[in-house]
């Protein structure tokens, strides 16, 4: 036996059974069966005494003694159930049956010893246990350790698959297992994080002693299993570090400096800097950055972008910035292009929608070097976009390429452009350790000096009347206002007579105000010019659906209604959020909803009234969504942990990075004896499963 075979050769499974376990179940292998993890323990090994029950138990126990009476007692229609008294040696409590079969009846033996399992109901002061297993055999009734159940067996147990053919048949896999597995993990590392053996692990992990062993158990696997996931990146990360060359970018030149000490309308924050001299001292080197800059909505990071655009212009390469909308590539252009007017910085924007006259020149120039940056969506990659020396890619708010679109990026020069992510919202600290563990990360913990934090409220139909005319007066006060509406899913139709009914209400009552719009249907010419529209301050009001999440930024308006708000998902409303407090006047959000909430979205409006930490939000709406849905699509399907929680285990997650970059910078190639073991089980058993690698 090895762990690869087929389960259909274990004593006890044959070609029959291990077609329905493999259909069911997806256990195909006898790894797959070591691997197939108790749900829960029921505790046989222990005898409890009637008297010594003080509480009600949580979970099964099993007591001996006799049954003294059996007796039928009919109840309601012809119902019948059977109770039987049930004595230890230290007292007596009831047995109930409420379907019973006149054979059971008769298998229930009379005053002699017997072992029954169950669990205990306190009421009214004493106990009794409904169906409790019966055993005579003293031996099958007591077992040296705690019995695994596990899970979904019961979807087989009718098909004679039971959870005690799973109990034999693991049984017997440990009974070979020295056999046929090696320890994986260093024994310094075991030593020094406390944890036990891998043999050990698997036999405590099916059937523990106790609770502790369970446990320690459980901790190891868990462990072993966050250990080789951040191998897997730490290993990419490395060659990433060792073997893919940069351009180093050493000077920091007159551009910079110009922009810098000259035309930047402020001064860097702290974390900003910080930053900043992170990506420069990457840069510098002739390996490619990797790197992930997260910062909360309004931190600053498109800034920091342009720096860094700036610092590869000055040393002779071009760059480029890619956003997933064209409505976030146009305003980001727009900012760039405003803020290095003037001082020679060719900046161009490419869209899907840019006319052909346009790319001809904008193909034209990034060959010839004229164009400097250049900003854009996904139309940057195609092919005949062509740099000719492309030293920089800015990808903005985080959107997680496939494979083929990351080679597509670096193909465009000979050296690999350095890499720059930037995240949308923050990510859950899990997730940044784990998915993103390949990336260097840089974090902007700080906003910009003089934003006072931004008024959230909570407020509902009846509320509506007060609502408008608050966003009435800030209007007069000068200030501008989002109306933003939720996507009805199920009809595109739907939603714009939505949109167009509430444009209409919105208009009557803000009568004399000019009220513009911007929703999914529109060309993105007419997008741009209702963006530029309210840009400008012509428009005090856009209504708007969740089109305008992403990145939009016009610092004079300082109110953000949502309507529906409970339809919204958490980083949705932090980023609808994060369009006011971008000025210096006092910004609010109102979140309007209906009087019917589901405890679930007010978690989620009740965590936006609380707190505008990004970050923590983020962890709220991981607990909430789950890690799959906050990766996004790209990544869903790929968390296939046996045993690690990344909602739960961030502890075990942390050490196991530490971990792994310990024995990295000790042992880069897993050379030294002491890690043959890890090495070996890496490149046979976890290589091919890494099927998470991915890409910046
Ligand atoms: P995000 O991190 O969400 O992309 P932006 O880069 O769009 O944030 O920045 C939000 C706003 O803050 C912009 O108007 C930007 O010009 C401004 N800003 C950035 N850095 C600073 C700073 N250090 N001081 C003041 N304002 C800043
Ligand atoms: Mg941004």
């Amino acid at each position: 036996m090895t762990v690869e075979t087929s389960i259909e050769y274990i004593k006890g499974i044959g070609p029959e059974r291990a077609k329905l376990i493999r259909n069911v179940l997806g256990i195909s292998t006898v790894e797959d069966l070591l691997t197939f993890y108790p749900l829960r323990y029921i505790d046989k090994s222990k005898v409890y005494a009637i008297k010594d029950l003080t509480a009600e138990p949580e979970n099964e126990i099993q007591l001996k003694g006799k049954v003294t009476e059996l007796q039928e007692i009919a109840y309601g229609n012809a119902q019948k159930r059977l109770t039987a008294k049930f004595r230890d040696q230290s007292g007596s409590m009831e047995l109930v049956w409420f379907r019973y079969s006149k054979w059971m009846k008769e298998q229930i033996p009379l005053n002699r010893e017997i072992f029954i399992f169950g669990k205990a109901n306190l009421f009214n002061g004493s106990f009794s246990m409904a169906h409790p297993e019966i055993e005579t055999d003293e031996k099958k009734a007591i077992s040296g350790s705690l019995l695994p159940i596990y899970p979904g067996s019961e979807k087989l147990a009718k098909r004679g698959i039971t959870n005690k053919l799973f109990q034999s048949v693991i049984a017997e896999i440990l009974r070979s297992l020295p056999a046929i597995i090696d320890e994986n993990l260093p024994a310094t590392l075991l030593k020094k994080l406390k944890l036990i053996g891998r043999l050990q692990a698997y036999y405590h992990i099916h059937f523990p002693a106790d609770v502790q062993h369970a446990e320690h158990a459980n901790r190891r696997l868990k462990f072993e299993e966050a250990f080789f996931f951040q191998l897997g990146y730490g290993l990419k990360k490395q060659h990433q570090k060792t073997s893919v060359p940069g351009n180093p970018f050493p000077i920091i030149g007159e551009n910079f400096k110009h922009f810098y000490n000259d035309i930047l309308p402020f001064d860097l924050t702290n974390a900003q800097k910080r930053v900043l001299k992170e990506i420069r001292t990457d840069m510098k080197k002739p390996v490619q950055m990797n790197r992930l800059l997260q910062g909360d909505v309004g931190s600053g990071k498109t800034m920091v972008a342009l720096l860094t655009m700036l610092i590869a212009m000055d040393n002779g390469y071009q760059s480029c910035m890619m956003a997933p909308t064209e409505i976030l590539a146009q305003q980001h252009y727009n900012s760039v292009q405003e803020l290095v007017a003037g001082t020679g910085v060719n900046v161009k924007l490419l869209t899907g929608s840019t006319k052909a006259s346009d790319r001809k020149i904008i193909h034209e120039e990034l060959l010839s070097g004229e164009l400097h940056m250049l900003v854009g969506t996904h139309a940057v990659l195609e092919n005949v976009v062509q740099f000719r020396k492309l030293g920089l890619a800015v990808i903005d708010e985080q959107h997680r390429f496939g494979v083929a679109q990351r080679a597509k990026l670096w193909a465009k020069n000979k050296i690999p452009p350095h890499i720059l992510v930037m995240t949308a919202t923050p990510i859950p600290r899990t997730l940044a350790m784990s998915f993103y563990s390949d990336l260097e990360v840089s974090v902007i913990d700080e906003m910009p000096v003089g934003r006072k934090p931004i008024i959230t409220a909570h407020r509902r139909e009846k509320d509506r009347l007060s609502v408008f005319r608050f966003a009435k007066e800030e209007i007069e006060k000068g200030r501008q206002v989002y109306f933003v509406y939720p996507l009805i899913e199920e009809s595109e139709t739907l939603d714009y007579k939505n949109l167009m009914e509430n444009f209409g209400h919105i208009s009557d009552f803000f009568e004399g105000k000019n009220v513009t719009m911007l929703h999914g249907r529109m060309k993105p010419a007419e997008k741009d010019a209702a963006m530029q529209y309210f840009a400008s301050g012509k428009a005090e009001i856009m209504v708007a659906t969740t089109v305008i999440e992403v990145g939009v930024n016009v610092p004079n308006a300082s109110v953000m209604i949502i309507e529906s708000a409970e339809r919204f998902g958490l980083s949705q409303l932090h980023q609808l959020r994060g369009r006011v407090g971008r000025g210096a006047e006092q910004s609010y959000c109102i979140l309007m909803t209906s009087d019917k909430l589901s405890s679930e979205s007010r978690t989620r409006i009740k965590t936006m009234v609380q707190t505008n930490d990004g970050f923590k939000i983020s962890e709220v709406d991981m607990q909430l969504r789950g890690p799959g849905d906050i990766l996004g699509t790209q990544q869903s399907g790929v968390i296939d942990f046996k045993k690690l929680d990344l909602v739960a285990d961030g502890k075990v997650i942390k050490v196991s990075k530490l971990a792994v970059d310990e024995l990295l910078a000790r042992d880069p190639h897993l050379q030294q004896p002491e890690n043959a073991g890890l090495r070996k089980y890496y490149v046979q058993f976890y290589k091919g499963k890494n099927k998470w690698a991915r890409i910046s």
